[in-house]
């Protein structure tokens, strides 16, 4: 495996997880993975098809990404081909004959072909290895992007009971993940959900004052690097992209408005480094395998997580430091809720709803943004700093804020929680408005206790008490703010509450460094840049299929001037050795000739794998409350032996349950409360514990639903 993983793609080591599926699919094991974008999911089934006898028969949804996936495989020195209504008969047979002749390593195949009269006939002929069925999402009505195509996948490994079958996407709730499993029919897979936490992007959110003008300033510091611009309207990518373009920028628009012809000359520019960025709509993004996009900005509030976590995801796949921007204003939010409103089913607008109120918070809440992106889809974060989020980054203090939230919740309360956040802030500011009077709120008791302190401060206080659920807003068009029980408490002094105070980061890092990525020889990289474009443009490639920014950037830290040399690069497998390498050796010693000065770096003798990820807890600890638990003591009992909080050890339980170790759940959270947690999950379709415990109505709580959500999540290996 790693001999492959060496002379094929010229890696060194594999990313997270993909050892451990690629050692089931050798051991023809169904498999069913949930991998953020930029996992590295094609690995997984490309290095089995070099490996095993017979034609790996990958199922992927669009057009356009087969090609250049079957031309970055063949880049690789793999026998790859696909199969889809834009081949002409000649090419057809063509295929069909390499089949037969048992040439073929890899065969994409879009799903359709699966219910064509004699396809299934013809495939049963020819000795496979592997079915790999790629954004295997598309399979199940309840995912985001259900295409009819896929059902005809049904039952494959029925049709072929000896050939195993894997699964992949990016995105699956428990609910997606059942969907996919059955209606595939997977044979006990081995299950792997791995970690959604992306390393290499560095999220920041910016208050949105003027956008252009702050867009430009940005792109003046990012000079060159390719990247989306998100906006929400057509109207808005249109003027965003003629303005950028008056500014001298390279940038193109894509929007469903386009003609198809349009859409994918743009899409093809933006591949293939013609054209440096994309204003797009969301209906840009699937189907971009590019690898170098180094930002993805959201000029707009987007309207949930899941989406932004998509979009941004986008960028930085090739596992280098990449930026996401968001531009936040509060004025963003009425246009969003003007569409909520449109919808005809109540359901769907107060999900949706929910939604809004949750990028809200994540814009506006003063936590590290990668933990909050985590806890949303059901992961528990516990580094204290990221290290590449502006909250990290920035100066953060903790201070506490209890009094100031119990004057803006005795407001709240006096009130009979029927207003919302500007006149709560008026009444604590002790503004002089008409409504104030009016209503004669200048009379309770809290008006004007706040007045010594700007109103910024109290939109401070309360956006921290939004994101932390000591309040809520609720209703639609003109939401109220409403205690919770933790608010309450607050209020009356039962508990405490921390704000995180920060300072706008001052200085902006040029290019953000996070551990792990060092400098590069930018003079160089640029030039690489070029010459990678031209033998592109030779090759009809897209550039980042020949070399990735990855491998650029470590051929300038380490000036790789031979071919042996060259070798030791990450990306530069056998193939692309033979192919480029000279090009790519006579460039560097170019540059070498012409700047004296350059020291060359001895090489590290192990690269640090991009996307490992750090050691959330001291292994030790874990296992003693590892130890206690299987002494047959219960999580109070463990706490008080080991002198730590409850929630420490019901931590390390769920860590403990992630790993697959044998805890028996039924002793944590009782079967019955199981099951009604499971089914929660499933029907509010969603990893967030909040609204299970909410919509319990008290039957269980927050420690037990997190518990079950490990449980459920947990690395499953039935075998
Ligand atoms: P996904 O399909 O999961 O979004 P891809 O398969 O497109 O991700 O891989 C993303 C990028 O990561 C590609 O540029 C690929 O070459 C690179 N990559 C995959 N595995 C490794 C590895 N083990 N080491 C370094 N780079 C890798
Ligand atoms: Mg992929
Ligand atoms: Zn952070």
């Amino acid at each position: 495996m790693h001999n492959t993983l060496k002379k094929v793609f010229g890696f060194q080591s594999f990313r997270p997880n993909q050892e451990t599926i690629i050692r089931n699919i050798l051991d023809k094991k169904d498999v069913f993975a949930v991998m953020p974008t930029g996992g590295g999911k094609s690995l997984c089934y490309q290095l089995p098809a070099k490996m095993m006898t017979g034609t790996t028969v990958v199922i992927s949804p669009l057009i356009s990404l087969m090609k250049d996936q079957v031309d970055a495989a063949i880049e690789n020195g793999i026998s790859a081909a696909f199969i889809n209504s834009s081949l002409s008969t000649q090419e057809m047979s063509d295929i069909y004959h390499r089949l037969k002749n048992h040439t073929l390593e890899l065969l994409y195949i879009a799903p359709e072909r699966f219910a064509m009269q004699g396809f299934i006939e013809t495939l049963k002929t020819i000795p496979l290895s592997l079915f790999a069925i790629d954004e295997a999402h598309c399979i199940s009505e309840w995912g985001h992007d259900f295409r009819p195509d896929y059902l005809s996948l049904s039952g494959l490994t029925q049709t072929f009971p000896h050939i195993p079958v894997t699964a992949f996407t990016a995105t699956a709730t428990p609910r997606v993940q059942e969907d996919i499993i059955n209606k595939i029919g997977l044979r006990s897979p081995y299950v792997i959900r791995a970690s959604f936490n992306r390393q290499n992007l560095f999220y920041q959110v910016k208050s949105k004052i003027e956008l252009e003008s702050q867009i430009l300033e940005f792109l003046k510091e990012h000079k060159d690097e390719p990247g989306i611009i998100y906006r929400t309207t057509r109207d808005s990518v249109f003027r965003l992209a003629e303005f950028l373009v008056d500014q001298g920028i390279s940038a193109l628009p894509y929007h469903a408005g386009l003609a198809t012809e349009e859409r994918k000359r743009n899409q093809e520019a933006f591949s293939r480094d013609k054209v440096t960025v994309i204003v797009a709509t969301i209906a840009f993004g699937m189907g971009i395998d590019k690898s170098n996009v180094r930002f993805v900005i959201h000029a707009d509030l987007p309207k949930n997580i899941e989406g932004y976590y998509q979009e941004t995801g986008r960028s930085g796949r090739d596992g280098e430091p990449a930026n996401c921007l968001l531009f936040f204003g509060r004025q963003d939010i009425p246009k969003i809720r003007y569409f909520i409103d449109q919808m005809p089913s109540e359901n769907e607008r107060s999900i949706s709803m929910e939604k809004l109120n949750q990028t809200v918070k994540y814009a506006s809440h003063n936590v590290c943004r990668r933990r909050q992106l985590l806890e949303y889809f059901g992961e528990n974060y516990t580094n204290e700093n990221c290290g590449a989020c502006d909250i990290c980054m920035g100066n953060v203090e903790k201070i506490d804020i209890t009094t100031d939230a119990q004057i803006v919740m005795s407001a709240i309360s006096r009130t009979g929680q029927h207003f919302g956040i500007r006149h709560i802030i008026d009444i604590v500011a002790g503004a002089d408005t008409k409504r104030i009077r009016e209503l004669q709120h200048n009379e309770i008791k809290t008006y004007g206790a706040g007045r010594h302190k700007e109103k910024k401060h109290w939109q401070f206080i309360i956006n921290e008490l939004l994101a932390q659920d000591a309040i809520v807003q609720d209703g639609g068009q003109y939401p109220v703010l409403i205690l919770t029980k933790k608010g309450t408490d607050i209020l009356y002094g039962k508990e405490k509450i921390e704000g995180l105070k920060r300072e706008e980061i001052k200085k902006k890092p040029k290019a953000f460094k996070v551990s792990g990525f060092e400098p590069y020889d930018e003079v160089l990289f640029d030039r690489l840049r070029v010459l990678r474009k031209r033998l592109a443009d030779e090759h009809r490639v897209p550039p980042y299929i020949i070399f990735s920014d990855m491998t650029l950037h470590e051929m300038c830290i380490y000036y790789p001037a031979t071919l042996t040399d060259m070798k030791t690069i990450s990306g530069v497998g056998d193939t692309k050795l033979e192919r480029y390498g000279t090009d790519f050796t006579e460039e560097i010693k170019a540059h070498l000739d012409e700047n004296p000065g350059i020291s060359i770096p001895d090489r590290k003798p192990v690269t640090i794998p991009a996307g490992t990820l750090p050691k959330k807890v001291k292994v030790g600890t874990i296992e003693k409350t590892y130890d206690l638990f299987k002494e047959g003591l219960s999580i109070e009992e463990i706490s008080k032996e080991r002198n730590l909080a409850v929630s420490t050890i019901t931590g390390h339980l769920e860590n403990l349950i992630r790993n697959g170790r044998d805890i028996e759940i039924d002793r944590l959270v009782e079967p019955a409360n199981r099951n009604t947690i499971e089914k929660l999950f499933l029907t509010l379709k969603t990893w967030n514990t909040g609204p299970v415990v909410e919509h319990s109505k008290g039957a269980v709580s927050y420690d037990e639903a997190k518990l079950v959500r490990a449980y459920v999540q947990r690395e499953t290996n039935p075998a």
